[in-house]
């Protein structure tokens, strides 16, 4: 066994803090990574305090990871020691059903693993994340990150990035195209900078006034506050794709409206009660669809990467120090932040003993 050093919940309440736990020794195609740098994702404190249900504590959240490669097993064939590497949302998936021999292992029918809150399966514990020094990884798993971008700000990209990016490349965005984003939070900065990038034009649905300068600056063409109901008319049966990213319910059927004939609606935020479902006659007047989209496959992360490092792409990041997650926490649940809280792990400090 590793030694690693995390930070944990203990349970759904309290804060998080510093623990001491073990990674699995390295088999033949297994890659140890050191983490430098791991993003904090709603779905983090979503999953720490309880509101997915089916967590096991202590538990070290994180699946925006970027490090570098420290060690491999003998069979290992992708990876050389020293390489800059990501680990996103999942580190297994059976590889051999329908949706994994797609490329599509986040819709494992056995469901995949996720990178914490799931069962290892080489020693049938808890997975643990990315807000802790140190990761081992099945090297299938493991993506390449280009090293002409900084490493922190890259480490969103593993989640908000591909989560994102996926929607948008399986609705084919691409110049001509009209996509709304509904929250400028970590995901929604992504979607506006990656379908800008692929040369969409981006409208911004936000709750806060405060974001228009910036929505515009990350790429939005238009921006829309919530309440401005004539700009919500003057936008009806416009856009072709609306990624909403919103971790709250509230009103799809206002934003449907916007939607052109055959336009999409492509839920990604996870809201834990149900949104209030859209009249039937919202869907049935333009052929309106209703839909949801899952992070995204390894092959298609990779490509997601590889067009950052392309075109110079990375998320928009504040940077703390590990003492500093809880205090994050609570900003990224008044909606303020500024784009991506990042963890340096450097800066993790051992518990007292
Ligand atoms: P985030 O950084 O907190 O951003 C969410 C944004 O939604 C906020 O910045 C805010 O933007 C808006 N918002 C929040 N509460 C709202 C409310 N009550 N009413 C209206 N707008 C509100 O979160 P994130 O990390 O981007 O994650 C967003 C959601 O996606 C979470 O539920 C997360 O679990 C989920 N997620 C899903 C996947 C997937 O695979 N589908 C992957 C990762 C995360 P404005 O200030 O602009 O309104
Ligand atoms: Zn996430
Ligand atoms: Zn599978």
């Amino acid at each position: 066994m590793i030694p690693a050093l995390g930070i944990a919940a203990f349970d759904a309440a309290g804060p998080l803090g510093p623990w001491r736990f073990e990674r699995r020794t390295p088999g033949p195609r297994d890659v140890q990574i050191q983490i430098l740098f791991c993003g904090i994702c709603h779905s983090d404190l979503h999953t720490v305090r309880g509101e997915w249900g089916g967590i096991t504590y202590p538990q070290v959240p994180g699946h925006e990871i970027v490090g570098r490669v420290v060690a491999v097993g003998p069979d290992v064939r992708k990876w050389r020691v020293g390489e800059l590497v990501g680990v996103g949302c999942m580190v297994d998936s059976c590889r051999t059903c329908e949706p994994c021999q797609a490329g599509l292992e986040q819709y494992c029918t056995e469901g995949n693993t996720g990178t914490y809150g799931g069962v290892e399966k080489e020693t049938g514990r808890p997975t643990q994340g990315g807000y802790s020094t140190t990761i081992v990884v099945t090297e299938d798993f493991v993506l390449r990150v280009p090293e002409n971008l900084d490493p922190a700000a890259v480490a969103p990209l593993l989640c908000a990035g591909i989560t994102t990016w996926s929607p948008l490349r399986h609705w084919k965005i691409g110049p001509g195209k009209r996509v709304g984003v509904v929250g400028i939070g970590g995901l929604g900065h992504m979607a506006v900078k990656l379908a800008a990038a692929l040369g969409a034009e981006v409208t911004v649905l936000t709750s806060s006034a405060s974001k228009v300068a910036d929505a515009r600056r990350l790429g939005a063409h238009d921006v829309i506050v919530a309440g401005d109901a004539a700009a919500m008319r003057a936008h009806r049966n416009t856009l072709d794709l609306i990624i909403d990213t919103v971790s709250a319910p509230h009103d799809i059927e206002a934003e449907m409206r916007l939607l052109r004939l055959d336009g999409t609606l492509c839920l990604v935020g996870v809201s834990p009660e149900a949104h209030p479902m859209p009249a039937a006659f919202t869907f049935i007047g333009k052929r309106r669809a209703l839909a949801g989209s899952l992070i995204g496959g390894i092959a298609e992360t990779q490509e997601m990467l590889d067009f950052c490092g392309a075109h110079g792409i990375t998320a928009d990041i504040e940077r703390i120090a590990a003492a500093d997650v809880n205090q994050a926490y609570e900003r990224m649940l008044r909606s303020d932040v500024k784009y991506r809280f990042v963890i340096d792990l450097a800066t993790l400090e051992a518990p007292a003993a």
